[in-house]
């Protein structure tokens, strides 16, 4: 079963094969910095994993955490506080990956104030959230869990397209937004897709 730590390392280099993509969606929907944002956060990430040698989640995620908080944007500090739920257990489970997204959607939507439709991370956020919940209700596996949140994050993040935003620079751009993905949800699919 995979580990925290290949689990982020597979993230950092999903992320850098698509960090291009990630930017033009925030170019036509917002201002073009999310894909640097992003990495600029996973390479202080991964300096922090270097003094590491955990490969438990409270460990990599405080790592990981830490990493987004130190970055700009405003995507940078609402992953920081998302990644640092995930910190709070010291083993992977179906039940405590529930625990950590449940946590993260109510600590990201608190300071954020985005709901479902908004055209952000939460888009993607709520669905593995609840995929993961109903996944740990069942005593799932974990890597049947990490599928269907997966697919959940995938499916949320796609309806995006079709948004208009609410929230973030996107909703300076109006209709211009119609038919962009939005970035940070995009991020959130590819996140549980590096585990599944
Ligand atoms: P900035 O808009 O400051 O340039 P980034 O480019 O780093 O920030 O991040 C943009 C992403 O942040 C969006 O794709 C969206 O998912 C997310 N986002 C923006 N505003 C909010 C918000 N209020 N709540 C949740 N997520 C948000
Ligand atoms: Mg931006």
């Amino acid at each position: 079963m995979i580990d925290a730590r290949t689990w982020i390392e597979n993230f950092v280099a999903t992320v850098a094969d698509r960090s291009a993509e990630l930017t033009d969606l925030d170019r036509r929907a917002g201002d073009g910095d999310f894909g640097t944002n992003l990495r600029a956060a996973l390479r202080r990430a991964s300096a922090n994993l270097g003094s590491v040698t955990s490969t438990a989640p409270d460990a990599v995620f405080t790592a990981v955490s830490d990493g987004f908080l130190d970055t700009g944007g405003t995507s940078g500090p609402l992953f920081g506080m998302w990644f640092r739920e995930f910190s709070r257990s010291s083993s992977l489970t179906t039940a405590s990956l529930a625990a950590a997204a449940g946590g993260g959607l109510a600590v990201v939507q608190r300071l954020g104030k985005a709901e479902v439709g908004h055209k952000t991370m939460v888009d993607a956020m709520a669905p593995a959230a609840s995929a993961l919940s109903d996944a740990a209700k069942r005593a799932e596996s974990l890597p049947a869990a990490l599928r269907r949140a997966a697919d959940a994050a995938h499916a949320g993040a796609a309806s995006t397209s079709q948004l208009l935003a609410k929230r973030g620079r996107a909703s300076y751009v109006g209709e211009n937004a119609r038919g962009v993905t939005d970035p940070g949800a995009l991020t959130v699919a590819l996140f549980f897709e590096a585990a599944a």
